[in-house]
C-alpha cells in the first residue's frame, strides 16, 4: 500500500531536481550588507528598492506608534483592529495613487487573492499574463472564475482571448513590473484592449511603486494611464520598505472589497505600527528624489557594465535585473560561489520561473554604491 502522507519522497525529488529551497538566517538587517553565518556580504537580492527599511524615521515612527498603541492590532479591521493611524494611511495612499479611495490589506497575496475573489466567480472570466506573481495565479485560479493565460506583455494575445469570452465580467489581470524578469506590463495597450472587450484592468505593481514615475507613483503613473486603471495594487514590503500592501481605486471598488474581499475580513488588523512607519516612509519616498535617480545611475552602471562583459541582459530597466542561466543546478551553483565571494544573490528555479529559465535574480537599491555594482560586476 502506499502511504498518502509519504512526504519524503516529494522532497527527495525536489533535492534531486536540484530545487529545494532553503532559508539563510539573518544576523543582522538585510540592506546594502547581510550577514550570514559571521559572514559580511554585499546583498543583492533585497527588494527594498530605496533603502528604506531600516530608516531611522521610519523606526522612529514605528516605536512611538507602538508606545501608543502597543503591538497587536487585537482584531480584524471590521471589529477593531482599524486604528486613526490605518486610516490615514489610506487616505494618504489614496491621494497618491490619484484615487478617491484605498484599502490596506495584511499583505500583497492576500490583496490579490480578495480582490480577484470579490470581483469575479463563476460565469466571469480572469485573463493573466503568462508570468504573472504567485499570488495572482492563485486569485485567479481560487475565483471560482474561467481562468486563461494570455503571452507575456502581448495585448495582441489578450485581444484574442478577449474576443472569443462569452461571459458576464471580464477581469485582465497584469503584474506592472514583472517580479522576476523586470521588465514592464505594457499598459496603453492593455487599457485599450480592455476597454474595447469591455474588460476591467486590474495591475499589481508591487514593484514599480517608490521606483518609477516622478513621485515614485509606479508604472501606472510613469505611462500616463492612472484613470484607465481601475484597479491598483501596492505591496508596501518593498520599495516602501514596511509591510501590507493596498488596494487603490473607486469609492465603490472599495466598498465591494470591504464587504466581499475574504481575505480582508477574516484577518487580524496589521499592526498600528506599521501603518505609522508606512506613513513616515510614504513621504520620504514621494518627495526624495535623490534615491529614484541614484537607483536609475546604479541600474545605468550595472547595465553597461555587465554589457562590456556580454553577459546576457533581460529587457529590463528597473532594479531586476536578472541573468539567464537556464539549469537549475547551475544556477545554484554559481549562487553558492558567488556567496563564498561575499555576494548574496539568489538562485530563482522552477516552479518560480518557466522550465529551463533558472536564473540569478539581481536586485539592486539606492543603499548601494557604485563601487559595490563594479565588485558584483568582476566578480560575475
Ligand atoms: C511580492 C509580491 C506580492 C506579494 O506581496 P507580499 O506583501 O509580500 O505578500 C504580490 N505581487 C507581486 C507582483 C509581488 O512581487
Amino acid at each position: 500500500m502506499t502511504q498518502p502522507f509519504d512526504l519524503s519522497a516529494a522532497l527527495a525529488e525536489r533535492r534531486q531536481l536540484r530545487r529545494y529551497r532553503q532559508r539563510l538566517e539573518q544576523q543582522a538587517p538585510a540592506g546594502r550588507e547581510a550577514l550570514v553565518d559571521g559572514q559580511r556580504l554585499l546583498n543583492f537580492c533585497g527588494n527594498d528598492y530605496l533603502g528604506l527599511a531600516n530608516h531611522p524615521q521610519l523606526v522612529t515612527a514605528f516605536k512611538k506608534a507602538a508606545d501608543e498603541f502597543g503591538v497587536g492590532s487585537g482584531a480584524s479591521h471590521l471589529v477593531c483592529g482599524h486604528s486613526h493611524y490605518h486610516h490615514a494611511l489610506e487616505e494618504q495612499l489614496a491621494a497618491f495613487c490619484g484615487r478617491p479611495r484605498a484599502l490596506l490589506f495584511s499583505t500583497g497575496y492576500m490583496a490579490n487573492l480578495g480582490v480577484i475573489q470579490a470581483l469575479v466567480g463563476k460565469g466571469d472570466a480572469v485573463f493573466e499574463d503568462r508570468l504573472n506573481h504567485a499570488s495572482l495565479i492563485d486569485g485567479g485560479l481560487a475565483s471560482g472564475a474561467r481562468f486563461r493565460r494570455y503571452q507575456h506583455v502581448h495585448a495582441a494575445s489578450l485581444a484574442a482571448q478577449l474576443a472569443g469570452a462569452d461571459v458576464r465580467r471580464k477581469l485582465v489581470v497584469t503584474d506592472g513590473v514583472f517580479s522576476m524578469d523586470g521588465d514592464v506590463a505594457p499598459l496603453a495597450e492593455l487599457a485599450d484592449v480592455c476597454e474595447q472587450h469591455q474588460a476591467w484592468l486590474m495591475v499589481d505593481d508591487a514593484h514599480g511603486f517608490g521606483v518609477l514615475g516622478e513621485h515614485g507613483g509606479g508604472c501606472v503613473a510613469a505611462q500616463g494611464v492612472q484613470a484607465r486603471v481601475p484597479v491598483l495594487v501596492g505591496t508596501l514590503g518593498k520599495a516602501f520598505g514596511t509591510f501590507g500592501a493596498f488596494v487603490a481605486g473607486s469609492d465603490e471598488l472599495i466598498e465591494t472589497l470591504i464587504q466581499f474581499a475574504r481575505p480582508y475580513i477574516y484577518t487580524t488588523a496589521l499592526p498600528a505600527a506599521v501603518a505609522a512607519a508606512t506613513l513616515a516612509s510614504l513621504v520620504l519616498l514621494r518627495e526624495e528624489h535623490w534615491r529614484r535617480e541614484k537607483l536609475q545611475g546604479l541600474i545605468a552602471r550595472f547595465r553597461l557594465g555587465a554589457a562590456q562583459r556580454g553577459f546576457q541582459l533581460m529587457d529590463s530597466a528597473t532594479p531586476i535585473q536578472p541573468l539567464l542561466i537556464g539549469d537549475d543546478g547551475e544556477a545554484l551553483a554559481l549562487s553558492q560561489r558567488l556567496l563564498q565571494r561575499g555576494f548574496l544573490i539568489s538562485a530563482i528555479r522552477p516552479p518560480t520561473v518557466p522550465e529551463g529559465t533558472a536564473r540569478l535574480r539581481i536586485t539592486l537599491s539606492a543603499s548601494h554604491e557604485p563601487e559595490d555594482i563594479d565588485r558584483l560586476i568582476e566578480s560575475l
